[in-house]
Order: C-alpha cells, then sequence, then structure tokens
C-alpha cells in the first residue's frame, strides 16, 4: 500500500473525453490518457484491502492492488511485469473492459472506487512507449503443433499463452483480417486498430502463425486440421445474432448491427465498400433495437455518419438510478448507464417492444409500430410508431454458428447451443479439440474470452505434455 492515507485525502478522478463537437467528427479514440502524475495519486488511494474484491471482480484476477502500489512509488516496468502476469493484452481491456473490477472495489461502497481501469491503461500505453514489451521466446520447442479457430481475444491470448511455451502454434481465421470483434465489432472509436496490429507483430516474433481468409469447415476441411495438428482450439465466437421475426422485417433498410459495424471498421481501415451494399445512417431516421454495448457502438457510429436522429428501443424496463449497494456490492450492479456513445446524442425509451415495421412501394422501411410493456406484458392501446429509414437490430448472439465447422465436427453443444466443455479442461466431446471463449461460454466480454484463452492453453499444454507451467 503505497499511501495509507490516500484514499482519505485524494478523491476519484477518472480520464477525460474529448468534446462531442470534436470527436464525432472522425473515428479515433477520443479518452485522454492520464498524466503520470494523476496515475500515480490515483493509484494511491487504493487500501491493499486484506481481501482485496478487486481480485475475484475482474476476470482475469488482474493482481491490481500490486500494481496501484508499483505505478505509486514510479516503479513502471514492475507494474507492467505484474500487469501481464495475468493479462496478455491489457491495452484491448484498459480501453473497453467495463471494469466489473471497480465495482468490486471495497471504496465502491461509498461511491468512489479507485480508478483501476485508466491505471491499468497507463501501465500498459507506458510499456508500449518505452519499449519494454518485446517478443518473449520459449526455452525450447516442444515439436506440438496447435491450430486455434478463430482470432478474438480469446483465440490471440490462447496462441501466445502456447507460443511463449514452445509450441507450434497456427492461428486460423475466416476473416481477412486478425482480431474477431476487436477489429470487426468494436469500433476505432473506442479501440483503435494499430493496437491489434502491434500485437500480432509481436505474437508473429514470437513464432505464431496467422492464417487470415482461412474459412474452417468451408475453405479448410476441420478433418484435415484433426490431421495435421496435435490439439485444436475453438475460440470461433457466438456470431448467430438474435432476430426479430416480425412482420415487415424482410423490407430493405432493417439489418442486423454487425453487418452495419463490421463495414464500417472495414471503411475506416481504407477498404472501399461497392455502392450496392453500403449501409449508411447520414440523414437517416435511425433506430437501433437493444440496450447493450452493440447497441451503443450503432450509436456512435450514425452520429459519425450524420443521422438525422437516433432513437434506441430496449425492452427492458429503465433501471434504477442507483444500485441498492449493500444489497448488490462487490457484484456488477443493474443501473441506468449511460455510455459515451449514448451522451453524443440520442432519445432512449424502455419497457418498448416491436409489433411490426410498415414500408413504401420500394419496398424499404418507413416506420416502426412499437407498444409499451409493463411486466413483459403489452399495455392496451399502448401502440405508438416511429418513423424509421434504418433499423439496426443489437439484440445480442443466441450461440455460435453451427453450420460448417460445428456440425462438421459433430460436436457436443450445451442446452444453449454453445460448444460443451468445462472450464477445468476446456475439452470438448471430440478428442484433442478443446473451446473457449464465447463460442464455449456465448456472448461475453473482452476479458472473458482473454481469462478462457488463458485458461484453454496451460489445459492443452497438460494434455500435450502431462504437465505445464502455465498459469490458470
Ligand atoms: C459490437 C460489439 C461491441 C462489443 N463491445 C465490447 C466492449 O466494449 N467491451 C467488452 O469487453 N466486450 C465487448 N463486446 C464483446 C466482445 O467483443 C466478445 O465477448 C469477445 O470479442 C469474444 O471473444 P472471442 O475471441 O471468444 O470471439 P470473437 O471476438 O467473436 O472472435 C471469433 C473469431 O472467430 C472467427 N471464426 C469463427 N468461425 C470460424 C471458422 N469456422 N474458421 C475460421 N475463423 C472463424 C470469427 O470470424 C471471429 O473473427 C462487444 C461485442 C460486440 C458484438
Ligand atoms: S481487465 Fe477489466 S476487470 Fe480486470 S482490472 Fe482491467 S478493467 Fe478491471
Amino acid at each position: 500500500m503505497g499511501k495509507p492515507t490516500g484514499f482519505l485525502e485524494i478523491g476519484r478522478e477518472d480520464r477525460t473525453y474529448e468534446k462531442v463537437a470534436e470527436r464525432v467528427g472522425n473515428y479515433r479514440e477520443f479518452v485522454k490518457p492520464f498524466a503520470e502524475g494523476d496515475a500515480k495519486a490515483q493509484g494511491s488511494r487504493c487500501m491493499d484491502c486484506g481481501i482485496p474484491f478487486c481480485h475475484n471482480g475482474c476476470p482475469v484476477n488482474n493482481l491490481i492492488p500490486d500494481w496501484n502500489h508499483l505505478v505509486f512509488k514510479g516503479r513502471w516496468r514492475e507494474a507492467l511485469n505484474v500487469l501481464h502476469s495475468t493479462n496478455n493484452f491489457p491495452e484491448f481491456t484498459g480501453r473497453i473492459c467495463p471494469a466489473p473490477c471497480e465495482a468490486a472495489c471495497t471504496l465502491n461502497i461509498n461511491d468512489d472506487a479507485v480508478t483501476i481501469k485508466s491505471i491499468e491503461c497507463s501501465i500498459i500505453d507506458r510499456g508500449w512507449t518505452e519499449g519494454w514489451i518485446q517478443p518473449e521466446f520459449p526455452p525450447r520447442k516442444t515439436g506440438k503443433k496447435i491450430a486455434v479457430v478463430g482470432s478474438g481475444p480469446a483465440g490471440m491470448s490462447a496462441a501466445q499463452q502456447l507460443a511463449r511455451t514452445g509450441h507450434a502454434v497456427t492461428l486460423f481465421e475466416k476473416d481477412d483480417r486478425i482480431g474477431g470483434l476487436l477489429r470487426y465489432g468494436i469500433p476505432d472509436f473506442k479501440m483503435e486498430k494499430h493496437l491489434i496490429d502491434r500485437r500480432i507483430k509481436q505474437m508473429e516474433a514470437e513464432g505464431v502463425q496467422f492464417k487470415p481468409n482461412s474459412h474452417i469447415g468451408a475453405d479448410i476441411k476441420v478433418e484435415q486440421l484433426l490431421k495435421d495438428f496435435d490439439a485444436v482450439i475453438l475460440t470461433g465466437g457466438a456470431q448467430a445474432p438474435r432476430d426479430l421475426p416480425v412482420p415487415g422485417r424482410d423490407l430493405k433498410g432493417i439489418h442486423f448491427a454487425m453487418d452495419f459495424l463490421s463495414q464500417n471498421n472495414k471503411r475506416v481501415a481504407g477498404d472501399s465498400i461497392p455502392a450496392d451494399t453500403a449501409l449508411t445512417a447520414k440523414d437517416k431516421h435511425v433506430i437501433v433495437i437493444g440496450g447493450g454495448d452493440t447497441g451503443s457502438d450503432c450509436i456512435g457510429t450514425s452520429i459519425r455518419h450524420g443521422a438525422a436522429s437516433i432513437t434506441q428501443l430496449e425492452i427492458m424496463p429503465r433501471p434504477p438510478e442507483q444500485e441498492n449497494k449493500p444489497l448488490v456490492w462487490p457484484y456488477w450492479p443493474l443501473k441506468f448507464r449511460t455510455s459515451s456513445s449514448q451522451a453524443e446524442g440520442c432519445s432512449r425509451d424502455f419497457a418498448v417492444g416491436t409489433k411490426s415495421f410498415g414500408g413504401n412501394a420500394q419496398g424499404h422501411v418507413t416506420s416502426q409500430k412499437v407498444v409499451r410493456l409493463e411486466g413483459g406484458k403489452e399495455v392496451l392501446g399502448s401502440e405508438f410508431e416511429l418513423k424509421a429509414d434504418l433499423v439496426l437490430l443489437a439484440m445480442g448472439f443466441v450461440h455460435p454458428i453451427h453450420e460448417g465447422l460445428l456440425n462438421n465436427l459433430g460436436v457436443k453443444l450445451d442446452a444453449r447451443g454453445n460448444v460443451q466443455a468445462d472450464t477445468t479442461k476446456y475439452q470438448t466431446s471430440i478428442p484433442k479439440v478443446f473451446a473457449a471463449g464465447d463460442m464455449r461460454r456465448g456472448q461475453s466480454l473482452v476479458v472473458w474470452a482473454i481469462r478462457e484463452g488463458r485458461q484453454a492453453a496451460r489445459a492443452v499444454d497438460e494434455y500435450l505434455m502431462c504437465t505445464t507451467d502455465l498459469p490458470r
């Protein structure tokens, strides 16, 4: 504990954002990094609790009080080593993690948690700037070959862990670029993509072979992987979107959120999008259905396109302004939150369900009929209509895509349609095939994907070598 009285003397301060008017004109990140002094001062607020609840709040069990102390003391390089000991990619989580650690911080009992996520980001960004982050080579090669299918955070962390322990790892990705939802889901204004490219370079130097444009179960038979590799890890994400099968759903202008978001990320990356498939919110009345992260990303992107109006609809009732802390701490609380994208300008409505969509003679959506809900039931006579030129369905994902890879493999699924595997061995029903991340646990968070990738790597190493030094 750097400063025993820190939390009594210093209030919580967090990173600030560029002004809305400035940031919505581009796709750059807009969170202003902490100055060194800010990170130190905020680190000194950590009480180094006897039982640090933040450890368990964080899915990768980051050793938070340890690096808070080291940052306060100015021992940045040691802080970086401690941070990397539990998290392969803190520059991702330091930007886009919802920070369940802060909900679990003991100081949060009276509403002023340590700014853990911002300190994490300061440590890792400094590590890169100073040139401290270099490829890490294994002491020896094992001669074992491992295929990882899917290059999101689960696949990337599993691949890095396994390469660093001496295995020959090939990471297959069906998209043209590596990164999964980090690359083609999360917009650049939340996380710029050069951060992924930098890690890819490091991992290539460590021996990971990246194979983009390689769709396993389509371009490459999964049987081939089973023949060529000693183990296969499935990290293909949960890509089957939840649909809204109401009258008018097939009208033009109604799209899954991911079609809109991934196309925009490609556009920002410099790809040219053919005019007949281009999706734009410019001058349109946009309805976003779904109140989560994906919905927020659709809002931020639509604002940057120049939408005429944006309305976000949520089927659940509006949550309370404040949680009942004694009841929910240290768990993630349900409370009313406003994301940075929502703050950029949209109207939000809660407890509303969609009845149908209406269209014009050209078969394009023009309106959406909605109804108010109470206790999950329609309120009689509450129907109303919204103007809609572009409707984005952001209601989450039901499970992984079954067609192709999973069906061909014949792997057992759980009751929700995810790949069945436990969190000790990560072993599926097929010998030498493992699963991790959203493909195993269902749609989740980047930090959970990193945790599962790391743990699956350990399980695979143990399976192949009968012993392992990789951390859980
Ligand atoms: C729009 C959006 C915004 C989000 N924002 C956040 C956020 O701010 N913070 C947060 O923590 N989480 C966020 N999430 C959730 C987070 O992105 C995911 O939980 C996480 O990326 C899951 O990681 P993963 O590695 O399991 O799978 P994914 O990231 O989904 O990666 C899976 C990869 O596997 C590839 N693949 C699938 N099948 C095959 C195959 N047969 N052959 C080859 N490749 C294949 C896919 O193309 C994909 O690239 C968001 C999700 C979405 C959709
Ligand atoms: S990874 Fe997420 S939960 Fe863990 S310390 Fe960082 S911000 Fe907190």
